[in-house]
């Protein structure tokens, strides 16, 4: 077992192209680490870096207490398992997982107990003849799943595992990824670019973006108090509403004043924007879609532009003053497209600095 400690990770291609800007970032031994960002941020530059496919610039990266810069792949005791999971085609599904174990001359007995412990723990045990071609999306990624288990690694490396499934799929993979890091009990190391993936399997989320890291934290952490405008916009989806605000002083009271709606901040918040000198000065208010009121007495008039129902929720495109805001309802919202009302942000608002963009609460 082993935890990951990367100290001021860099990656400058070939070309000149700083794709990893100085991560630090330490993985405990056990943990389900989701690296998660936009396309080209990063993410899949770092877990070949820690795979040992990609020569580290610069930094040190230990996998235990060992630093395993200059170590070979094969000699990390990890496996990585892919997007397009990289099945030998004219091998048969047992001949694909037993492959690296024979490379490595295990036992022939000892490779059998292996494989089939594997299958056994994916349930994948009766299509051991077949070969990759006679297997759906799903059953494939789980023979790239299991190839890695055999192996018995200190640490799983995934890149995009779920992408070429169909989203019913993606969702069952999910729990079943889940389960097995419960089962394996090891270190996991994923790279997606799907929020939610990131939201529902990680233990902590590490959000990167333009090759930095943004925030690492547990899901709930990082919905409730993104570091930044990018982490707050990126997380959550429907994403996170954004307008200009004003923190004013009235009798007493301090309030959020967005477009001549003003709204009292809770204790905390008050707090918070006192110690940091926020009286008075122009700032970005964020809301969740979760945390939009309609219908109330107090509020801004807003139309309703567009309405998608999901089935279990409602999300709700309303049209104010110029912007889009977006709501979520539940599934018994009946209010149709046109319809005219007051909408109000509750006072779980987020506040973020308009020029450097870090949250301020
Ligand atoms: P995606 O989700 O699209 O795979 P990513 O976050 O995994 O994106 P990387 O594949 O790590 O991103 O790429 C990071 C950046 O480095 C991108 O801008 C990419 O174009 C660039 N890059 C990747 N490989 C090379 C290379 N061999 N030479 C130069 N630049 C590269």
């Amino acid at each position: 077992m082993a935890g990951l400690n990367l100290k001021g990770i860099n990656k400058i291609y070939p070309n000149g192209f700083h794709a990893v800007k100085s991560i630090d970032l330490e993985i405990k031994d056990k943990e389900f680490l989701v690296f998660v960002g936009p396309s080209g941020c990063g993410k899949t530059t770092t877990l070949r870096m820690i795979a040992g496919l990609e020569e580290i610039s610069d930094g040190e990266l230990l996998i235990g207490e060992q630093v395993v810069n200059n170590i070979l792949p094969k000699d990390r005791n990890i496996a990585m398992v892919f997007q397009n999971y990289a099945l030998y085609p004219h091998m048969t599904v047992f001949e694909n997982m037993a492959f690296g174990l024979k490379l490595r001359k295990v036992k022939k007995t000892d490779i059998e107990a292996k494989v089939n412990k594997a299958a056994g723990i994916l349930g994948i045990e009766n299509l051991l003849k077949r070969r990759p071609k006679q297997l759906s999306g799903g059953q494939r990624q789980r023979v790239a799943l299991g190839r890695a288990i055999v192996r018995e690694p200190e640490v799983f490396l995934m890149d995009e595992p779920l992408s070429n499934l169909d989203a019913k799929l993606r969702v069952q993979m999910r729990a079943e990824l889940i389960k097995l890091h419960h089962e394996l009990d090891t270190t996991f190391i994923y790279v997606t670019h799907d929020q939610t993936e990131a939201m529902t399997m990680g233990t902590r989320i590490c959000v990167m973006n333009n090759g930095s890291i943004q925030q690492v934290d547990t899901p709930r952490e990082i919905y409730n108090h993104p570091a930044n405008m990018f982490v707050a916009s990126f997380i959550g989806a429907p994403q996170m509403n954004f307008m200009d605000g004003k923190l004013i002083e009235e009798n007493g009271q301090l309030l959020v004043d967005y477009n001549g709606f003003k709204l009292p901040l809770p204790e905390d918040k008050v707090k918070v924007a006192k110690e940091k000198g926020y009286i008075n000065k122009e700032l970005i208010i964020g809301c969740r879609p979760e945390d939009i009121m309609i219908d109330g007495d107090t509020g801004f008039d807003a139309e309703i532009e567009v309405i998608e129902l999901l089935g279990s929720e409602t999300y709700i495109y309303y049209s104010a003053f110029g912007k889009t805001f977006i709501a979520k309802e539940g599934k018994h919202f009946t209010k149709v497209r046109g319809d005219k009302m007051k909408i109000a942000f509750k006072n779980n608002v987020h506040a973020f600095d308009k020029e450097t963009e870090e949250a301020i609460f």
